[in-house]
């Protein structure tokens, strides 16, 4: 049986929720477990010792929670934590942690997420912005996209007269392989509406981001 990407996610859905520890003789996704269990061979590693025996199952459901930003839709999170206030000045979320996977190398990269908006009588609560944060970090990913959907998201969901998303982040890709530069960070920023328009907007942003 084949099964499409589409049909994978919906058939999976749900059980990373269930208990991050593996019981003894529980499984979970055989297909998925067999796939990780052939790459511990293609590894050199004999699946069986005790230290691996669970691996595949872990690895299996794991997998499945870094990429739940899948089966989540960023306007459902903001949808149902809206309301209408006539606040007009900017609201700023800073530091938000966020772990994601690079699509080129499904590696993790993670770092901090800062997110300014400029309501326009709607204002979100605020630990909502860093689950929009979640909803496309757990996916796969590569940075730059990762800042855009989150400010489109937060745009569209919240009507906004603008967004400002700076994203700075370690690539354990970069880290641990290749170039091996372990002190560097990526920065990515998207603006959208009045801060990609107004510098003085985007640079009263930035001020708030340093104070
Ligand atoms: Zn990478």
């Amino acid at each position: 049986m084949t099964i499409n990407p589409q049909q994978a996610r919906v058939l999976s859905r749900g059980r990373y929720a269930a208990s991050l520890d593996a019981g003894p003789e529980e499984t979970y996704d055989q297909e998925f477990e067999g796939l990780v269990r052939q790459m511990l061979v293609r590894l050199g590693e004999n699946p069986e010792r005790e230290g691996l025996r669970r691996t595949p199952l872990r690895v299996a459901k794991a997998m499945d929670f870094l990429t739940s930003g899948y089966d989540m839709q960023a306007e459902e999170v903001i949808r149902d934590a809206i309301f209408h206030e006539a606040c007009q000045d900017m609201v700023l979320v800073r530091d938000i942690e966020f772990y994601s996977l690079c699509e080129h190398h499904v590696l993790p990269f993670f770092g901090r997420a800062h997110v300014g908006y400029l309501p326009s009588g709607k204002v979100v609560g605020l630990s909502k912005v860093a689950r929009v944060v979640d909803v496309f970090a757990r996916r796969l990913q590569v940075q730059e996209r990762l800042t855009s959907q989150i400010a489109d998201a937060l745009m569209q969901g919240l009507d906004a007269h603008g967004v400002a998303v700076v994203m700075e982040a370690s690539h354990t890709c970069m880290m641990m392989r290749g170039v091996q530069k372990q002190n560097s960070t990526t920065v990515t920023s998207a603006m959208r509406g009045t801060f990609a328009s107004d510098a003085r907007a985007r640079a009263e942003f930035m001020g708030l981001l340093r104070g």
